[in-house]
């Protein structure tokens, strides 16, 4: 496995408003990318990573949260119920925190590494992490969607 460069919005924001395509076979390619992201992801302490944030154009996600370990392959979030605000962050953002208003549950409909479609619903930060990293497939970034972002002086104070 390998640690991946993580595109940041200050150094390639054009690459990251990118729309990723469909995988359409699940080649060594994709699995191999996978466990890379998956390393990558646990490296930089983050809950999320999408495959346009190491540069691939492709719909493919990684979450972990106390939930579990999720991948999933052209996820399409299929119910989206009640409402949550809280903070939000992102790997290709470092250094910001804002304020988001996300559903409180989600369900998301993927495939999983074998080609085997699945259906996830997440809750709470597992939901806001679906919402979070399908939006990147689409070039959204949180902060399109943020209430508003943490002032220099609320960032001091969470440190
Ligand atoms: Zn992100």
């Amino acid at each position: 496995m390998a640690l991946l460069k993580i595109v940041k919005e200050n150094e390639d924001l054009e690459f990251l408003r990118r729309k990723s395509s469909e995988v359409t076979e699940i080649t060594p390619r994709i699995t191999e990318l996978l466990d890379n992201m998956i390393e990558t992801m646990r490296n930089a302490n983050g809950c999320g990573l999408a495959a346009v944030q190491v540069g691939v154009l492709r719909r493919i996600v990684v979450i972990e949260t106390e939930d579990g370990l999720f991948e999933l392959i052209n996820p399409v979030i299929t119910k989206k119920t009640g409402e949550q605000q809280g903070m939000e962050g992102c790997l290709s953002l470092p250094g910001k925190w804002g304020i988001t208003k996300r559903p409180q549950c989600v369900t998301v409909r993927a495939l999983d590494r074998e080609g085997k479609e699945f259906e996830l619903t997440g809750y709470d930060l597992l939901a806001k992490a679906i919402c979070h990293e399908v939006d990147h497939l689409d070039g959204i970034i949180y902060t399109d969607k943020a209430v508003r972002m943490l002032s220099a002086e609320e960032l001091e104070e969470e440190e």
